[in-house]
């Protein structure tokens, strides 16, 4: 379990994060949704030591607060960032390879072909694309791509951010049966940060609603998602 305490983050005068506590258990889906500039990628930027943070972030006993960026991906906690951050001029492969932060760092060597054919496994596009410059790819096969390279970190928890951003339906549909088969199938707990609260208490098993840097409300997903606060704020009427 990953247990964050008092979490506060700063851009210079800005606080962005005040004092949020939250708790994602092993083996679950936990979502985090809330309007735009709510704070939700600022909590995983937070839980990722990339941004300027105070707080508890604690996780299997291990205070991950202290740690850089790159000891926390080696803890198992990996992040696919919003906006994918693919390296558009690498094929799909030399992508998935930046992922293995756990043995020989960046481009490492070795044994990662069983890496590799899983991440293949679920995702058969990115097989047939591997020699592919990434910038050719389309949006979701690059989503594919970013989560596949976290998947090459052996991750034991992935967060990520907006998967669905910018796809259209049927795309996010697919991606979203992928994340689920991750968590499932693959045992890897999952934090969630999305847009569409529809589509992420769905397939959540608990759920974090986040405002102006405070958590609002939370509960289990399935309880949030009929809840009228939540129905009429961030469902819209579609
Ligand atoms: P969105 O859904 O729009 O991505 P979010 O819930 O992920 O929003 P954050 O991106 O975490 O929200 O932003 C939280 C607050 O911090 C916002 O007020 C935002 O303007 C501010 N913020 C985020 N990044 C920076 C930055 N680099 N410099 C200054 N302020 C920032």
């Amino acid at each position: 379990m990953i247990e964050i305490r008092d979490l506060h983050c700063y851009y210079g005068a800005i606080e962005a994060l005040r004092g949020i506590n939250m708790k994602i258990e092993d083996g679950a889906i936990t979502c985090l949704i809330g309007s735009n500039g709510a704070g939700k990628t600022s909590t995983l930027k937070s839980i990722s030591n990339v941004v300027c943070r105070t707080g508890g972030i604690i996780y299997d006993g291990v205070d991950l607060s202290h740690l850089r960026d790159i000891q926390i991906a080696r803890q198992g906690v990996i992040h696919v960032p919003e906006g994918r951050g693919v390296f558009p001029g690498l094929t799909v492969e030399e992508n998935l390879l930046t992922g293995t932060v756990n043995w020989h760092g960046l481009f490492g060597k070795g044994r990662y072909d069983q890496d590799l054919a899983e991440v293949y496994e679920l995702f058969p596009r990115l097989q047939e694309r591997r020699n592919q410059l990434a910038w050719s790819l389309s949006g979701g096969e690059q989503q594919m791509l970013a989560i596949g390279r976290g998947l090459m970190g052996r991750p034991k928890v992935m967060m990520l951010d907006e998967p669905s951003m910018g796809l259209a339906p049927l795309v996010v549909a697919e991606l979203f049966e992928k994340i689920v088969e991750i968590n499932r199938e693959r045992g890897i707990t999952i934090l969630l940060v999305e847009q569409n609260a529809k589509l992420a208490l769905k397939v959540s098993n608990y759920a974090y609603v986040l405002e102006q840097g405070c958590i609002l409300l939370e509960g289990p997903a399935e309880e949030l998602r009929y809840d009228p606060r939540v129905v009429s704020a961030y469902m819209g009427t579609g």
